[in-house]
Order: C-alpha cells, then sequence, then structure tokens
C-alpha cells in the first residue's frame, strides 16, 4: 500500500476494476484536496509514490499551464496511466504577477513557507488598499489514450487580496496572507472542507469534471 492509501481506503472494493488515475504531484495537501474532490468519482487514485516513479519533472515553463502540461506529459508517458497534474500559485497585482510560476521557490531554494510569506510581505511595504489585489491561478492538465485529443487543460481562479500580516494556521503556503473578501477571512482561516468549495484547484476540477465523469 501507498502513501495515498488512507485517501483512497473507501474505495478499496473498486480498485481490482476501477480505472487507476494518476496525480502528479508530490504535495500531499495538493493530493490530498484533489482526491477528496473527486471522491465520488469511481477512479483508483494513486500517487507518484504508490506507481514508484521518482523522478523530478524541472517546471521550465513561463506559465501555469506549460508546467501543467510538462507534469503531466512526463508522468503520463511514465505510468501509461491516465494522469492528472496541475500548477498553480499567487499572482501579486503589486507585485507584476509574482510570486507566479515561481510561487513554490519564491526567494530562491532553501526558504520555508514563512519565509516566503514574509518576502511578499516585505514587498509589498508602501503598498495599500485595492492596490493588494491578488490572486490564486490552478492550471489542471488531464492526458491519457482516452482523453480527448490527448490532452485537456482547464484553469481555476480565485480573487482576493493580500494581508499586511500573516492570520490562520491551516493550509499550506501563501495562505496565511491570502484574504477573502466574501468570506472575511484568510484561506488559512479555512476549514479544509470550506476551502476545497472555493479554492483555485477546485475551480480547476469543477471544469475537468465533465471531462474526467466521461473518462472513468
Ligand atoms: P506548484 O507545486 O509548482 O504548483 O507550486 C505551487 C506553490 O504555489 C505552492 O508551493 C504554494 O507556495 C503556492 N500555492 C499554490 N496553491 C496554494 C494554496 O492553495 N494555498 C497557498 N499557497 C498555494
Amino acid at each position: 500500500m501507498g502513501k495515498y492509501a488512507r485517501v483512497t481506503h473507501v474505495k478499496v472494493t473498486f480498485e481490482v476494476m476501477a480505472k487507476k488515475l494518476l496525480i502528479a504531484t508530490r504535495n500531499y495537501g495538493k493530493v490530498r484536496e484533489l482526491a477528496r474532490m473527486l471522491d465520488n468519482l469511481p477512479f483508483n487514485v494513486v500517487g507518484l509514490d504508490d506507481l514508484e516513479i521518482d523522478f523530478e519533472v524541472e517546471e521550465t515553463g513561463s506559465t501555469f499551464e506549460e508546467n501543467a502540461v510538462l507534469k503531466a506529459r512526463a508522468y503520463g508517458e511514465a505510468s501509461g496511466e491516465l494522469t492528472l497534474a496541475d500548477d498553480s500559485g499567487l499572482v501579486v497585482d503589486a507585485l507584476n504577477g509574482e510570486p507566479g510560476v515561481l510561487s513554490a521557490r519564491y526567494g530562491g531554494e532553501g526558504l520555508s513557507d514563512e519565509d516566503r510569506v514574509q518576502l511578499v510581505l516585505k514587498n509589498m511595504e508602501g503598498t495599500s488598499g485595492w492596490k493588494r489585489k491578488a490572486r490564486f491561478v490552478a492550471v489542471l492538465a488531464l492526458v491519457g489514450n482516452d482523453v480527448p485529443n490527448g490532452l485537456v487543460t482547464t484553469e481555476g481562479v480565485v480573487e482576493g487580496a493580500i494581508m499586511h500580516e500573516p492570520i490562520g494556521q491551516n493550509g499550506f503556503g501563501y495562505d496565511p496572507i491570502f484574504w477573502m473578501v466574501e468570506h472575511t477571512k484568510t484561506t488559512a482561516q479555512m476549514t479544509a472542507q470550506e476551502k476545497d468549495q472555493v479554492s483555485h484547484r477546485a475551480n480547476a476540477l469543477k471544469a475537468m469534471m465533465s471531462t474526467l465523469e466521461s473518462l472513468a
């Protein structure tokens, strides 16, 4: 049993017959989030470790879509399975779109999530009010033999604003400084279930649902 057994255990009885769906990320937060949202579909959801795929794909693209497609193609080819990859990040207007595709590496390798949060706050000193607008963006790419034209991509966006200081303990990455105006809280103050309803990945997955349903 691989590391994803916990999120797929309710489907154990389907596993023999259900089609495999590889979620091509090593970020367990994302795997759990996507697996929870896919729970109603009869896929046998597996992760890279379950298939003993241990190589990394370099994210050399200049857009979220390019990176998601790079990962989906590479891991789809390696596994031979229906493969869903994502690329996502935080886009801040006042920082000319940064951290953007560099969200996971903003400020260089070796920084923690907290360090990157502090770097965004520092780079936004002197920026106030509506100029602190930002969005989380996620692109999903699905590849596989039965996928229409071999590749389907969808994008999900969620609008918000950057706080002046971190608030909240949940989530990961930039969640403590991402304020969702209509929810009057940061995404780090949301429960996982609340965030599943409104997140950029949820929106991208909703757009992917009809394709996934047709393949299940
Ligand atoms: P990826 O793994 O290359 O897609 O990098 C995504 C990076 O964007 C993460 O490491 C986080 O820093 C940031 N990010 C993406 N989605 C979220 C989210 O839902 N909350 C907080 N940060 C996020």
